[in-house]
């Protein structure tokens, strides 16, 4: 029997949550000193599990690379360091990820355009992305939520899906979005009919009122339970922000719920380089020195946002709008943007996270005019069947993928590929394994779930 080396800086809190969630709480419970046994030489079975499970702990994720800094850290700053910095999982979930369905659940032909009430094709526009997301469209036409529902009050989930099911259900070519729209003070209260409003902020209100319907009851919940809910489920990812200390190598991380990327593409022409140019490290140096906990001290330090956790649904916003400044002609760069149908995440993922999600593009939002409160707002959306639409308020058209791509895009939505989910995301109850090996590098402990 060996004790296990106090210098050895393994992730004490993944591992109680692991043991946790095996249902083996006495090991946490009685706080003992864990004794574990050294292996001698490989174990085939170990061996067949390491093939087939991932290890949650990956020993390059927690600073084993470099040998002076593990000796510089006490074991208790080690350990305090890991808890600040890692994030905090919700302690229970309100809807499961994977019952979403990423797919269509029914193939149909195209539905119906929406009729322009007077300046209201920014509200067209943005629910006729919303209506052809499939994981979301999946839910409204089950009529999952509206059938539980008993509010008396404004409801957006019971609105999307009579939406929905209209849109898609009349077999007319065009219906009159009239009940949204004569409830948009209910969606955002500075937003008025007859007025054109920006259509990314339309979406975010939407949104904010799909996910006020479903977290109806449940307002006392803290943010991260909150952030389980069905709509966060479909739309919602993490941003890590990661500050490093370049005196003491200090990391700080935070964690940022996200709906959408908000991307700058100033002096570059595609949305790859603006997705580069959102996780290039940025450093603070001079006037805009980080406060070092560690060092007690302004000193220079790195800054990086990379995207921690992706969504379903990736909704990407290109800038096209700078309100703070005018010197764009009439606050608008007008400039093409080239996207990909296919959107690989990977780089600009957190690396610990070793994740390769891929997106399929479903929906385009354009905007035409030199401001945002002037113009004409539009859409292209990819139906259940393959097909691409333009859907220009009630005028429906068939197009081709390649006019798709040559649009000059104000919203991206994006649905992910399910192939390309992390698998060992889903705990798998069985068995655990915890193996302290000296063939990996000495002193690493692999847990296998
Ligand atoms: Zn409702
Ligand atoms: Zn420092």
């Amino acid at each position: 029997m060996k004790t296990a080396p106090a210098n050895n800086s393994f992730n004490k809190s993944k591992v109680d949550a692991a043991l946790t969630k095996n249902g083996n709480n006495l090991f946490i419970l009685q706080q003992r000193r864990v004794h574990f046994k050294l292996s001698t030489r490989p174990d085939r079975q170990q061996e067949l599990l390491k093939k087939k499970y991932s290890p949650i702990n990956n020993p390059d994720a927690i600073g084993f690379k470099n040998d002076k800094q593990k000796v510089a850290k006490t074991q208790a700053q080690v350990e305090d360091e890991a808890q600040e910095n890692e994030f905090q999982k919700p302690t229970s979930v309100l809807y499961r990820k994977d019952k979403l369905n990423l797919h269509w659940n029914k193939i149909t032909s195209i539905g119906a355009g929406l009729r322009n009430l007077g300046n209201t094709c920014f509200l067209n526009s943005v629910l006729q992305c919303l209506t052809y997301t499939p994981p979301l469209t999946n839910i409204l036409l089950a009529s999952e939520h509206g059938r539980k529902c008993k509010t008396q009050q404004f409801c957006m989930m019971c609105e999307m899906e009579n939406h929905v099911a209209m849109a898609l259900g009349s077999g007319k070519s065009s219906v009159v979005p009239r009940s949204i729209a004569s409830r948009i003070k209910n969606i955002a209260k500075h937003m008025r009919i007859g007025r054109q409003e920006d259509a990314h902020e339309f979406l975010r209100f939407v949104i904010e009122g799909l996910q006020n319907s479903v977290l109806r009851g449940y307002e006392k919940l803290d943010n991260r339970i909150k952030e389980t809910n069905m709509i966060y489920q479909i739309f919602g990812g993490y941003l890590q922000s990661q500050v490093k200390c370049l005196e003491c190598k200090y990391n700080s991380n935070t964690y940022d719920p996200c709906l959408d990327l908000s991307l700058d593409f100033k002096g570059c022409d595609s949305v790859k380089r603006a997705l580069e140019l959102f996780v290039k490290p940025e450093l603070l140096s001079k006037g805009n020195k980080y406060k070092c906990e560690r060092c007690k001290k302004l000193t220079n330090a790195q800054k990086q946002i990379t995207i921690y956790q992706a969504p379903m649904v990736l909704t990407i916003q290109l800038k096209r709008f700078d309100f703070a400044r005018s010197f764009y002609g009439g606050g608008k760069i007008g400039k093409f943007v080239s996207f990909d149908e296919v959107l690989n995440l990977s780089p600009y993922m957190t690396k610990s996270q070793q994740e390769t999600p891929i997106y399929h593009l479903y929906a385009v939002l354009v905007h035409s005019g030199s401001s945002c409160n002037s113009g004409h707002y539009y859409c292209f959306v990819k139906n259940s069947n393959g097909i691409w639409y333009e859907m220009n308020d009630s005028s429906v058209s068939q197009v081709s993928l390649k006019t798709v791509l040559r649009q000059q895009a104000y919203l991206l939505f994006y649905v992910r590929d399910p192939s390309s989910i992390k698998k060992h995301s889903k705990v798998n109850t069985c068995f655990t394994v915890i193996e302290y090996s000296k063939y990996r590098g000495g002193g690493v402990f692999f847990i296998y779930i």
